[in-house]
């Protein structure tokens, strides 16, 4: 483990094995290198990662299969491992399996966790199981609070027990700061950008003045630097790469998997997969095409952030707002699909509000990494379905009991309801544009999904 002067923001997931900590800590790292194996006492290394919950950066450690991996604890190397992990914690996250109950190595595991001094915060997972909700109140025997009833496997109550972890962090100076101290930050907080679009509406302009204009952005913007050789760039501390420029200018038509396609849209296709937001480049002067429609269809069908920039603006600028309020419908029109989306008027050529759309690229990635509490959103669904009851195509009268963030990146909700139905796709518009006005998910895709069942009753569940 690391000196000292690693220990800040350091959170390890302690446990023996088998209760879900592995599927925890991809949950929260989004990572999916840790394989989750269901062979009890599978020892795994110690694991690490990145991991961000609402602005604050720490470190996950997952400590695998060290602690019940040995019969004999006080001889072995990897408990001592353990016991070093937990020393370098400055919170500890003691996973139990609900199902179970609280059985003797829980409370060995949680002796120890006390004895480092550090806080504890106990995560009574597996409760998507009836059995596991039940005995929720059994761990309270364990001397440990807060206690925290989670679904790793489903991220029920996952951002409740983020909630509890991060405030229970050593304070610090102000996040800038720290990474000054830091050095760069991990590749992980990197944000990955796609720029694309039909051929000549001005992708690779845009790429140039954003990456090489450093003085103009510098001027404009305090606070913004370049790496031009990467095609990267520093803004306010964010770190952005604009993901697979290199190909931008091939023209043309690809043959794939029997398919004629433009070059643009399997581009496209390739740097949505990796981005976080995908800036859809038009021509302002041009009008939107199909093409955009099909373009922007890949970034949101990839779960990207969006934002639409209506490039050489300058030529059109003349025709004053008529045309402006005109135009954006026309975009509204085409991609409907995308309505989220931002529309900015900018020039490349002119550099005129480029500051802003990282400004906004910068935001919507924001928005797409958000996670409502599970308490927080129940208060919602209660307001939003006693103004407007659910709608289902059925003809079954449908409730919903309550809803979770199961995940970001983008955004998905799990809504449970008494029968197991889908909504109609007005309802579903509806929760759609009440989460994004409620919690600001301004430029990200939000994904729901149905599901009966899930209440302490079990009626309905489905696995
Ligand atoms: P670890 O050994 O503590 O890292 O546990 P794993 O993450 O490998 O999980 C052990 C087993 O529990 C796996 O089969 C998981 O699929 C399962 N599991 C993890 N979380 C949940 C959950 O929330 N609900 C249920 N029902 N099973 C879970
Ligand atoms: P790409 O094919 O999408 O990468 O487009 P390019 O960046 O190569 O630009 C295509 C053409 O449009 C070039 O002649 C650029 O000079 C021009 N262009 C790009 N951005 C602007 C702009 O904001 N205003 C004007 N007037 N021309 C632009």
């Amino acid at each position: 483990m690391g000196a000292q002067s690693g220990r800040d923001g350091r959170v390890v997931l302690a446990g023996r094995p088998n209760v879900g900590k592995s599927t925890l800590f991809n949950r929260i790292t989004g990572a999916r290198r840790a394989i989750v194996t269901a062979a009890p006492g599978t020892t795994r290394d110690v694991l690490r990662h990145a991991a961000e919950w609402l602005g604050t950066p720490f470190e996950l450690v997952d400590t695998g299969g060290v602690f019940g991996a040995s019969t004999d604890p006080l001889q072995d190397a990897v408990a001592v491992q353990g016991a070093r992990a937990l020393d370098a914690a400055s919170v500890i996250v003691l996973v139990t399996d609900g199902r179970d109950g609280v059985v003797p190595a829980d409370e060995q595991v949680a002796a120890q966790a006390r004895r480092t001094g550090c806080p504890v915060v106990l995560a009574v997972n597996k409760i998507d199981d009836r059995r596991a909700a039940e005995r929720v109140e059994e761990f309270h025997r364990l001397a440990i609070a807060p206690v925290v009833p989670v679904a790793a496997e489903h991220g029920l109550g996952v951002g409740d027990l983020l909630d509890a972890v991060v405030s229970r962090l050593p304070r610090r100076r102000g996040a800038m700061a720290r990474a000054a101290d830091a050095g760069p930050p991990h590749e992980a907080t990197d944000l990955a950008v796609a720029i694309i679009g039909r051929p000549n509406v001005g992708k690779s302009s845009l790429v140039n003045l954003l990456v090489r204009e450093e003085r103009m952005l510098v001027s404009e913007v305090a606070g913004t630097t370049r790496d031009a050789v990467d095609a990267r760039l520093t803004w306010h501390g964010h770190r952005l790469r604009m993901v697979d420029t290199a190909g931008m200018r091939r023209p043309g038509r690809v043959a794939r998997s029997g398919r004629i396609e433009s070059v643009s849209l399997v581009m496209a296709r390739r740097a949505v997969a990796e981005a976080d937001v995908a800036v859809v480049v038009v021509d302002a002067a041009d009008g939107i095409a199909r093409q955009d429609a099909a373009i922007t269809g890949e970034a949101e069908r990839a779960g990207c952030g969006i934002v639409i920039a209506a490039n050489k603006w300058d030529l059109v600028k003349e025709r004053g707002p008529h045309f402006s309020k005109r135009f954006d419908e026309d975009v509204r029109a085409a991609l409907r699909f995308a309505e989220f989306a931002p529309i900015l008027h900018i020039s490349a050529l002119t550099g005129e509000r480029a500051p802003k759309l990282i400004a906004r690229v910068v935001e919507v990635a924001a928005a797409r990494a958000r996670h409502v509490a599970t308490g927080e959103l129940n208060r919602f669904v209660e307001r939003v379905t006693r103004r407007h009851p659910p709608v289902s195509p059925g003809r079954r009268k449908v409730r919903i009991k309550y809803a979770t963030q199961v995940g970001s990146r983008p955004p998905t909700f799990v809504f449970f309801t008494n029968v197991a139905t889908q909504f109609h796709f007005s309802y579903e518009r509806y929760l759609r544009n009440r989460l994004r006005e409620s919690f600001g998910f301004e430029g990200t895709p939000i994904r729901l999904r149905v599901r009966a069942g899930g209440d302490s009753r079990g009626a309905g569940r489905r696995r």
